[in-house]
């Protein structure tokens, strides 16, 4: 396996990877990473539906992206997803997935046409206090010293964050700016969370920052993902011969430890299913009417009779963001390991970011072609934090608009500014950064 950028692998068409035919593949669990295995298995590894099979504990496809008519409550659903457009191997996936509700689109497309038409922004990005705008005027209000903090994290080395949480690397002063009001209502980050995570948000979507006020940067599929994307994607599985197994929990994978290699022989399973806890959630209502600043006298009854809300529990939802060093978790393909991946969220992977859907068909993808050996490269991380337009840009609107000499930096910093803009007087950098607005 190894990434790739650009339309040429793009389009390319992997030929049938030898051998395909005598080997089956065990997935478990049905959440979107597995789905997007057995779909990268069908169309790039052209096996045979037949032989790809999914083992999901619960009675429904999607995992995180699960949802769930109740007849005598209503439909659930946990959490909504933020999207982007390079979500790279996430949209490679979705472009061979015919869509439910377009007659001859792909998923994709149908994505696409509905985010150019109705594009997302948001014309009050927080409220506060009972439903007043926090109005934040579309800036983030980082002073100098608070956007040098979060400067010295984006070029901070990933071995000297093991283990930090923001906190222990960015100040109060950072906190009080809108640029963290806009990142912890984005992201669900907290203070607490893992500093290493949080740089690589910031060099992952780099190229949204100016899009993070008002929303702009983000996109959204129809309807939740659920409807929207496993149920295109499942579909897709079924009418190749996927073979889905519900209620089926995997406990234990055994391996033969042979010389140079590890083969997983047996997978060891039960069936039956995992008991939700059954309670109400007219509080979780009251608390949110409260926050929207409906009439206090109002909230009982609404809550109580307008409204019928349901609790999903997620008590590890934002384990992925606790901090973490290397090794703590296993790579996509283990070293040695010749016929067995992890998958999703807690697989290791260069440079792209947990939490996301893009994280989980990107393992997806990367397991199926190291184990077959496909021959088209899984499409790298976009690069913007690579791209000096993009640091410019992004550095631009940090700045909510200052030039990079109207910073009150230490005396030091300063002159080595001047130097360097001297220096850089004339040459194409300069005029990228009289292009930003930097000077
Ligand atoms: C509230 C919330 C908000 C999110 N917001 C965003 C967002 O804004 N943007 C974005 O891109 N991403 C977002 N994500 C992340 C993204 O939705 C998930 O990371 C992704 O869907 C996870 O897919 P997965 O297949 O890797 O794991 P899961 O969806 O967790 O699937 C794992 C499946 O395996 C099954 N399973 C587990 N153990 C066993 C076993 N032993 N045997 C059999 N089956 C088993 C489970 O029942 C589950 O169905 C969000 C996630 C949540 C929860």
């Amino acid at each position: 396996m190894y990434y790739t950028n650009g339309n040429y692998e793009a389009f390319a068409r992997p030929r049938k990877p030898q051998g395909v035919g005598e080997k089956q593949a065990w997935l478990v669990g049905g959440g979107l990473a597995s789905l997007a295995a057995a779909a990268f298995l069908v169309r790039d590894a052209q096996m045979d539906g037949s032989r790809i099979h999914i083992l999901e504990d619960s009675g429904l496809p999607g995992g995180a992206c699960d949802g769930l008519l109740r007849p005598d409550v209503g439909f659930v659903i946990r959490g909504g997803r933020e999207m982007e457009n390079h979500y790279e191997c996430l949209w490679d996936l979705f472009r061979s997935v015919p869509s439910l509700e377009v007659e001859d689109a792909s998923v994709l497309e149908e994505f696409y046409w509905l985010n150019h038409d109705d594009p997302n922004y948001s014309k009050n990005r927080a409220t506060l206090e009972q439903g007043a705008s926090a109005d934040t005027k579309n800036r983030f209000e980082l002073s100098d010293e608070a956007a040098l903090e979060l400067m010295r994290l984006f070029f901070t080395p990933d071995e000297a964050l093991y283990d930090k949480t923001i906190d222990d690397v960015l100040s109060e002063e950072f906190y009080q700016s809108n640029f963290w009001l806009y990142w912890q209502t984005m992201f669900a980050f907290e203070k607490w969370h893992s500093a290493l995570e949080m740089k690589l948000y910031l060099q992952r979507f780099l190229h949204h920052i100016g899009g993070l006020p008002d929303l702009s940067a983000l996109k959204f599929t129809r309807y939740n993902q659920y409807e929207s994307l496993i149920l295109p994607l499942v579909k897709f599985l079924e009418d190749s011969g996927v073979q889905f197994e519900y209620g089926v929990k995997v406990t234990n994978v055994l391996f033969h430890f042979l010389p140079g290699k590890k083969v997983a022989h047996q997978i060891v399973l039960e069936r039956g299913g995992k008991p939700m806890k059954d309670c109400t959630g007219a509080e979780i209502c009251m608390e949110w009417l409260y926050h929207l600043g409906v009439p206090e006298s109002e909230i009982g009854t609404l809550a109580a009779q307008a409204a019928s809300t349901v609790p999903c529990m997620m008590p590890y939802v934002t384990a992925f963001f606790m901090p973490r060093a290397a090794g703590d978790r296993p790579d996509v393909v283990p070293g040695g390991c010749v016929n067995f991946a992890f998958l999703g969220q807690f697989a290791e992977t260069p440079r792209d970011t947990i939490f996301t859907t893009e994280y989980s068909v990107r393992t997806a993808m990367e397991a199926v072609y190291t184990l077959l050996g496909i021959e088209r490269g899984v499409p790298e991380v976009y690069a913007s934090v690579y791209d000096v337009r993009c640091l410019l840009n992004a550095a631009h609107y940090l700045l909510d608009g200052r030039r990079l000499t109207e910073m009150k930096l230490p005396l030091p910093y300063k002159m080595a500014l001047h130097a360097g803009l001297e220096k850089l007087r004339g040459t194409t950098l300069d005029e990228l950064l009289v292009r930003y607005e930097l000077v």
